[in-house]
C-alpha cells in the first residue's frame, strides 16, 4: 500500500474494531456492519456513495478514515484461464495472488507475507527469505480486488467461491492478521463464505494450529512432504522445532473440534527424495484410520533449485499405494505454468530479502527455521 496518509484505514479491520470506531462517534454497532456490507459485498470504497449512512457520518468518515486498497502492479493471464496479479507491498516489493477457475468453482490463492522465513528447501518463496508480514488490509485487499475485477459466474455467484492461503508466506507466522482476515471471509457482513470453502495451509506451527482451532474453524491443510523426521528435518526446517508426532497430535485435536472434518496433507513429489513406495507405506502408517486425506503436488521447478519433479508414473504408483492402504489420495493438477503461477513458484518481487523497510536485517536460523530480526550494523 502506498498511502502515506495519517487517516485510519478501515479495510481489514475486524467487526469489533470497526464498531469501536463508530462508538467513538456515538454511533450504533449496526452502522459498522452496514459499512462492511458496502466495502465487501458491494465493492464500494467511496463514503459518499454509501447512501444508507447519515450525511453527518459520511462527513466524519471522510475526514478521519479511508479505505485503502493494495495497488495492483500487473496482471498475467494464462492460456488455461489462470490469472495472476502482482500487488505492490512497498519499497519495491510485491506479492502474488492467483485465481484458478475450474468447472463449478473458482479458487483464489492468496499471500500472507512478503517472502517467508521458514526456508523449505523446495519453495521459491522460501528461497527469497522473509521481508515482512502483510497487514490484514493487504491480505483481504487481494480478495476484494479479485471479487471486483472478475465477472460473476453464470448463476450470479461471485467468481471466487473458494479461498486458499497457499500463496506467498506462512499464514500462521502472521497469526493475528490472518485470523482477522479469516473472520472477514466467513462473516455474513463481509464475504460470507462457508468455513469449508476457506483453507489455511501451514507448514506446521503447532502452537498456532492449536489456537486456530478455537478462533476460527476453517479447513486446514498441512504441508507434510515427508513421512519421517529425518527426511522432514532436511526439507521442511520448522520440523526441527515441531516434529511430526507433535504436529499430527495438533492436527487430530483440530479435526476433533470440528466433527472430525478431514485434514488435507500436502505432499510435494520430489524425484528420488520422498517418492518411493517405502515412503508411501510410511505415510500410510502415519495417517491410516485418521480424518486425513493426502494431496500429492508434483514439484514445480524454479530457477536455481536442485530438485526435480517425480515422473507421472512414480506419482501414480505412489498414489495407488496410498489408496491400497486405505487412504484418500489425490494428485493436484498443475495450473498456470506459462505465467509461473503454480504452487511454490510464487516469488513476487522480494528483491532485497534481508533488508526490512526499517533497515533491519532478517536472519533466518537454518537449524530451527526461526526468523530473528536484528538491526543492521552497516
Ligand atoms: N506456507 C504455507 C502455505 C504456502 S505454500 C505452507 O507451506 O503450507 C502452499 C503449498 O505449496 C505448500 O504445501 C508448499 O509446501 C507447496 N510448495 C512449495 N513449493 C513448491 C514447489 N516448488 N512445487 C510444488 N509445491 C510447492
Ligand atoms: Fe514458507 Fe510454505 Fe514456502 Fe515453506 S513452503 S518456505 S512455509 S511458503
Amino acid at each position: 500500500m502506498s498511502s502515506t496518509s495519517s487517516k485510519t484505514n478501515l479495510l481489514g479491520m475486524s467487526q469489533n474494531e470497526l464498531e469501536q470506531v463508530f462508538a467513538a462517534h456515538d454511533e450504533k454497532p449496526f452502522r459498522a456492519r452496514q459499512l462492511m456490507q458496502w466495502i465487501y459485498q458491494r465493492g464500494v470504497v467511496d463514503f459518499d456513495a454509501m447512501t444508507d449512512l447519515a450525511k453527518s457520518s459520511r462527513g466524519w468518515l471522510s475526514e478521519e478514515a479511508e479505505i485503502t486498497l493494495p495497488e495492483v502492479q500487473s496482471r498475467h493471464d494464462s492460456v488455461d484461464g489462470t490469472i495472476k496479479w502482482l500487488f505492490a507491498s512497498g519499497w519495491g516489493q510485491a506479492v502474488e495472488t492467483v485465481f484458478i477457475p475450474e468447472p463449478g468453482r473458482g479458487t483464489l490463492c492468496i499471500s500472507s507475507q512478503v517472502g517467508c522465513a521458514l526456508d523449505c528447501a523446495f519453495c521459491a518463496t522460501g528461497a527469497q527469505g522473509f521481508n515482512r508480514n502483510l497487514t490484514s488490509a493487504e491480505i483481504i485487499g487481494q480478495v476484494w480486488h479479485a471479487m471486483k475485477e472478475l465477472p460473476r459466474r453464470d448463476n450470479g455467484e461471485p467468481a471466487v467461491t473458494n479461498i486458499v492461503f497457499m500463496g506467498m508466506g506462512e499464514p500462521l507466522a502472521n497469526y493475528r492478521n490472518v485470523v482477522t482476515v479469516l473472520e472477514l471471509l466467513v462473516s455474513d457482513w463481509a464475504f460470507g463464505l462457508s468455513r469449508r470453502r476457506v483453507t489455511l495451509s501451514t507448514s506446521g506451527i503447532v502452537p498456532h494450529i492449536e489456537k486456530l482451532g478455537d478462533a476460527c474453524n476453517v479447513a486446514l491443510a498441512v504441508s507434510l512432504h515427508a513421512p519421517n523426521d529425518e527426511l522432514r528435518d532436511s526439507i521442511v526446517p520448522i520440523n526441527k522445532l515441531h516434529p511430526i508426532a507433535t504436529l499430527l497430535e495438533a492436527c487430530w485435536a483440530y479435526a476433533a473440534k470440528h466433527a472430525n472434518r478431514f485434514i488435507t496433507f500436502e505432499y510435494v513429489m520430489l524425484r528420488g527424495v520422498n517418492d518411493s513406495l517405502a515412503h508411501a507405506d510410511q505415510l500410510a502408517s502415519l495417517l491410516k484410520g485418521k480424518p486425513a486425506k493426502v494431496n500429492l503436488i508434483p514439484f514445480n521447478p524454479f530457477s536455481g533449485t536442485q530438485f526435480k519433479r517425480s515422473s507421472a508414473e512414480t506419482i501414480r504408483h505412489f498414489q495407488n499405494r496410498l489408496r491400497q492402504r486405505g487412504l484418500v489420495a489425490t494428485t493436484r493438477k498443475t495450473r498456470g505454468d506459462d505465467i509461473d503461477a503454480a504452487c511454490g513458484q510464487l516469488a513476487g518481487k522480494v528483491s532485497d530479502r534481508v533488508r526490512t523497510p526499517l533497515g533491519q536485517k532478517n536472519i533466518v536460523d537454518k537449524n530451527t527455521g526461526k526468523s530473528k530480526i536484528r538491526m543492521a550494523s552497516a
